[in-house]
């Protein structure tokens, strides 16, 4: 659908009509509003132990956790960061601390301990929860700055542990009033430009964008409390936390929970708990697509694949079409500041529609999207390229202590503005055709070129650096860099690789070094990254 308003801009709506979305409740309460219906069903099944929780159970341990939470002395506002692979204990701790009005903060455990400190300090995060194979990274920050560290697994003697949290008397959780502008997830996240800010998502924000997914008559994605979703994709990643997660606890659907993506058990779990639901990323359908073990299990369960936080190319989606006979496939398309969702496969809709491939659906209910000229800001109609935006109560509040970045991505009327480049069809699908932005999306990790290059720049030996990305079959992209070294410096490739190396979690390493005479910069001092990845494009025509 396709409106005109008074200022000329084209705004594209969802072909589903809207819905009533309970924008008043606290996330964990819109979560459990149901919960009466399907109060005895399976809710979380860890897949290594395979421990079942049921929903009430879940429910009940979060209020536990939540009283345990505020006993520590975590108030209203307070934030925790989560700094564990997915767990059981990952959700209790995210709803408990929504139970009190606290925020998560998210990160990826296999941060170095630069990563995580620069997240703990920038989010004033409280209290670390952890493993204690992690409590390494942050012990001498945590006692500089009396920030409690605890653990879900035996702890070391300096931590405390979860299992006491659990066990308090969920009689005795404070009665807290949550505004639904509150803020309940800070997820990190380097946006259009420059280095990673906490995105502010709200109770209403999440509540909205889940409701958009799996609320009303024919909701976008049609999941029920017989699915069983897998939850390989990391927690600390809102499309996991969100699509995943949210939306399965909304439904009363039982979530899988598996700590990383390896094919064989990845395979084993399938088969075994008869898994509906599978959301993917590329690599992870990749994997699936190449791996000869397939053949050898049965996925015939699987009723709906869905791919995102990265494009998925046709020829991938063809492929992996076959590996699940049953399974509906298509793309979601989200930005962590989006709340993530903005479009999504009608495909899994309860009255499925057909889709295009290589489309990454149509924008969600409740929301308005426009495509705008990247030079004059004009919006654009069907079938032209231009920068998507999105406006809702779904996208995030801003970024945490920095209003410039939360302007130049948010303006005046609401318009989050991506970065990415994309058109709409006369059939309202998107397309993402490009992107404008800095970001490297490594397996759908997001890598910041701001960071690299920063890390780069504190080297002796070099005067200037710019990081882009450049293809991979595997990964989708990689970071390169290229590099002007300082006079008289003989610096070389792996001993640049090396020096990143030891500073950044894995998929943040630099796959390749090029030296330069200078960066292309603006006028402005603005690097060129365009020109940059056009000398890419020529060098590995030259390989
Ligand atoms: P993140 O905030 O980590 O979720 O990254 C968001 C970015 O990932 C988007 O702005 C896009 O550039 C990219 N992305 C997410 N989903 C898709 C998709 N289906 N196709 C292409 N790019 C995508």
């Amino acid at each position: 659908m396709e409106t005109i308003t008074k200022q000329e801009d084209i705004i594209f709506r969802s072909k589903l009509p809207d819905i009533y979305i309970p924008k008043h409740l606290p996330l964990h309460s819109y979560c459990f509003e149901n919960i009466s219906n399907f109060s005895t069903r399976p809710c979380l099944i860890n897949g290594a132990t395979n421990e079942v929780y049921t929903y009430e159970e879940v429910e009940l341990t979060a209020r536990k956790v939540a009283t345990g939470l505020s006993k520590l002395g975590i108030q209203q506002g307070d934030t925790i960061m989560l700094l564990l692979p997915n767990s059981p204990e990952y959700v209790f701790a995210f709803l408990g601390a929504s139970y009190i009005g606290a925020i998560s903060t998210m990160a990826n455990p296999y941060f170095t301990p630069a990563e995580v400190i620069k997240q703990a300090k920038a989010s004033n995060a409280k209290l670390i929860i952890t493993q204690a194979c992690y409590v390494e990274k942050v012990r001498d920050y945590a006692s500089e700055k009396r920030v409690k560290v605890m653990c879900i697994d035996a702890p070391p003697a300096d931590c405390l542990k979860f299992s006491e949290l659990s066990s308090a008397d969920e009689r005795d959780m404070p009665a807290v009033k949550i505004n639904p502008d509150e803020v309940v997830a800070l997820p990190y996240s380097s946006g259009t430009t420059g280095l990673p800010k906490g995105v502010m998502l709200t109770h209403k924000g999440l509540v909205t964008s889940v409701a958009q997914q799996v609320d009303g008559e024919n909701p976008n994605l049609y999941i029920h409390s017989e699915d069983v979703m897998l939850c390989v994709l990391p927690l600390f990643h809102i499309y996991s936390l969100n699509s995943v997660l949210l939306c399965g606890l909304r439904v009363g659907a039982a979530i899988l929970i598996m700590q990383k993506f390896d094919i064989v058990p990845f395979l084993e779990l399938i088969q075994k708990y008869k898994v509906t639901i599978g959301p993917f990323v590329p690599p992870i359908v990749l994997a699936i697509a190449k791996s000869p073990l397939v053949g050898k299990y049965d996925l015939s369960s699987v009723r709906t694949v869905m791919s995102g936080a990265a494009p998925l190319g046709k020829e991938l989606e063809d492929a992996v079409r076959i590996k699940f006979p049953n399974a509906k496939l298509g793309q979601g398309y989200g930005m962590t500041e989006a709340g993530p969702v903005l479009a999504m496969c009608l495909a899994f809709a309860k009255e499925p529609f057909e889709i295009k491939s290589g489309a990454c659906g149509t924008v969600v209910r409740n929301a308005e999207m426009k495509i705008v000229d990247i030079e004059t800001g004009v919006s654009l109609g069907r079938n032209q390229p231009g920068e998507i935006c999105i406006r809702g109560d779904q996208i995030m509040k801003g970024y945490l202590n920095d209003p410039d970045s939360t302007v130049s991505t948010i303006d005046k009327d609401g318009w989050l503005h991506t970065g990415d480049i994309g058109f709409i069809d006369g059939d309202d699908e998107l397309f993402i055709v490009d992107r404008l932005k800095e970001i490297i999306k490594y397996k759908g990790f997001q890598v910041a070129p701001a960071e690299l290059e920063a890390i780069l720049l504190n080297h002796p030996y070099i005067s200037d650096a710019a990081v882009v990305s450049m293809k991979d079959e595997q990964a989708g992209e990689v970071p390169v860099a290229f590099v002007v070294r300082s006079n008289g410096s003989t610096i070389t490739e792996d001993e640049i690789k090396q020096f990143i190396y030891k500073q950044v979690v894995f998929y943040k390493r630099i796959n390749r070094v090029f030296f330069i005479d200078a960066i292309p910069k603006s006028p402005s001092g603005k690097i060129l990254r365009k020109d940059l990845r056009a000398r890419l494009a020529a060098a590995s025509r030259l390989d």
